[in-house]
């Protein structure tokens, strides 16, 4: 299978599971991870109508945006620093991994005024595993509140990285993390309407489980440089 053949592929597993979970396949958007990926692989994202491009490095982004057309989506799912956030504010589109009040204020700050806002997604750790970046689930609240209040940045919903284990085990988690989106979004009166969650392994059962945002590499460029 060549890049355009796994695209169609992924889409339409995306397509079946959002129609076993009722949903409008419309509502899922498919992010192209590309960290690692050479430009010719990701022309043939661009040219299978893939508009949304994740990354995780500022450098190899910066690179890559100077070598791909405009009017693409640029998406940052690897850590940011405070010391980095100029540099992803200017860069990114849209941040998936925003872990605190204070980045999310670092990012507002950066951002250019006369563009958009950055497009922003608090990452969560349901983990618990002490390396993990991401707030915890008690402190969703607090960050919410927060940021609500940071011109530059809008935050826009939550996102997740599942454990290891497998699909089901990954199920547990993304189900948790729609129940606290719906949550904070309640008590703080703020709405989160995006879930990111989903990778190559499980990004099926997120969409069963209502993801908005699926962040997929492997499955399309496993082989493919
Ligand atoms: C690399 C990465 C992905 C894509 O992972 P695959 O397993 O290659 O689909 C998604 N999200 C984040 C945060 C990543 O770092």
């Amino acid at each position: 299978m060549d890049v355009a053949d796994r695209v169609a592929s992924v889409r339409e597993r995306i397509t079946a599971a959002a129609s076993r979970a009722g949903r409008d396949p419309a509502s899922v958007r498919l992010v192209a991870v590309t960290k690692g990926v050479e430009a010719a692989a990701i022309r043939e994202v661009i040219a299978a109508g893939v508009r949304d491009l994740g990354e995780n490095r500022v450098p190899e982004a910066v690179r890559k945006r100077e070598e791909l057309p405009k009017g693409l989506t640029w998406h940052m799912v690897g850590h940011v620093q405070s010391n980095k956030a100029s540099r992803v504010a200017a860069v990114f589109d849209v941040v998936h991994s925003i872990d605190s009040a204070s980045i999310a204020a670092h990012l507002g700050a950066r951002r250019d005024p006369e563009r958009d806002p950055i497009a922003g997604l608090l990452e969560v750790d349901l983990t618990g595993i002490a390396q993990r970046t991401g707030t915890r689930a008690d402190g969703i609240e607090d960050v919410v509140r927060s940021a609500a209040g940071v011109v530059g940045m809008h935050l826009v919903g939550l996102m997740t990285i599942a454990p290891q284990g497998g699909p089901e085990r990954a199920r547990e988690c993304f189900a948790t993390l729609r129940a606290l989106r719906d949550r904070a979004a309640t008590a703080t009166g703020w709405p989160l309407p995006e879930l990111s969650m989903g990778m190559s392994d499980d990004y099926e059962v997120a969409v069963e489980e209502g993801a908005t945002l699926v962040r997929v590499g492997r499955a399309i460029f496993a082989g493919a440089d």
